[in-house]
């Protein structure tokens, strides 16, 4: 019996570290964390106000970068999540988002999937006879799979690469695979790049698993910087899931 996922895992692997220099000390007013004041010392680099004339917070100081469009400063700050618990669907969909984003995902190809899990789509949860029928073909699903490993490694037995005949099985298995195999995937990128894409993902117009996602990360960068992400509000829409809207559109 596979394991079924019904939430995503998201693990924070690396945030920015802001290693202030000594010749153009800025006059820091209220609480910032590491990234959020690595863009203000960028922002303020731009016109050299390092002292602060206008007496402004970290936080007040990128509301206003926000609110002003300015979005190349928030460019600076980059978070690479781990994330797991989530289906290939999802990735399919996440790995649009090109600019300003890196991906490494776990290769179906070189990774046995015999053990794999799956990711029940949010929309049939707490239906038990949907998840029922939809287990029943996941399972036969994985059942195929394993037989079609065993099959294939055992057709070309003359390729003397246990490595690559393995492989080989293994890529040609894998396209009986559901969309609901779940997936892990290291995704790093600027605080710009999550913004514009944590505000098409959360919104209401997303698929429940991705936008499930979104609003999850949405509430992990949130702790990280808040004021890269303060602009956001989650909400429950009309259809009783949580999604979210932006004041800022796409600085
Ligand atoms: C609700 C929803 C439904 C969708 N449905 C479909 C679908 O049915 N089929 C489908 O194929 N896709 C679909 N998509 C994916 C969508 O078309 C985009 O690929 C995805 O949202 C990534 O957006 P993006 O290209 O703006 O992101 P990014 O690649 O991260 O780009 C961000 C911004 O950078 C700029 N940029 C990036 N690359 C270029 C470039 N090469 N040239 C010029 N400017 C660039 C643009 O301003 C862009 O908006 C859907 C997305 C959503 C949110």
């Amino acid at each position: 019996m596979p394991h079924f996922h019904t939430e995503p895992r998201i693990t924070v692997l690396a945030r920015p570290q802001f290693a202030e220099p000594a010749h153009l000390p800025v006059q820091w007013i209220g609480e910032g964390t590491d990234g959020e004041r690595l863009a203000e010392f960028a922002g303020r680099l731009c016109y050299m106000s390092q002292k602060n004339p206008a007496n402004r917070t970290t936080r007040d100081y990128l509301e206003n970068i926000k609110k002003q469009g300015h979005g190349s400063v928030l460019e600076h700050a980059n978070y690479s999540l781990l994330l797991e618990g989530i289906s290939r669907s999802l990735t399919h969909e996440l790995v649009r988002h090109r600019a300003g984003f890196a991906y490494s995902q776990l290769s179906q190809r070189y990774v046995d999937e015999s053990d794999a899990a799956f990711v029940v789509p949010p929309a049939i949860l707490g239906d038990e006879a949907l998840v029922a029928a939809w287990k029943a073909q996941i399972e036969s699903a994985q059942a195929t799979y394993v037989a079609l490993v065993d099959q294939l490694m055992a057709r070309y037995q003359w390729v003397d690469d246990k490595v690559h005949r393995r492989k080989m099985a293994r890529e040609a298995a894998r396209g009986v695979l559901p969309n609901s195999t779940e997936t892990k995937i290291v995704v790093t990128g600027n605080a710009r790049a999550w913004r514009t894409m944590l505000e098409l993902r959360s919104s209401e117009a997303a698929e429940f698993e991705i936008r499930r996602m979104a609003i999850a990360t949405l509430r992990v960068l949130q702790r990280e910087a808040p004021a890269f992400f303060s602009d956001f509000e989650i909400y429950v829409a009309a259809d009783r899931v949580e999604a979210a809207r932006i004041v800022y559109h796409k600085v």
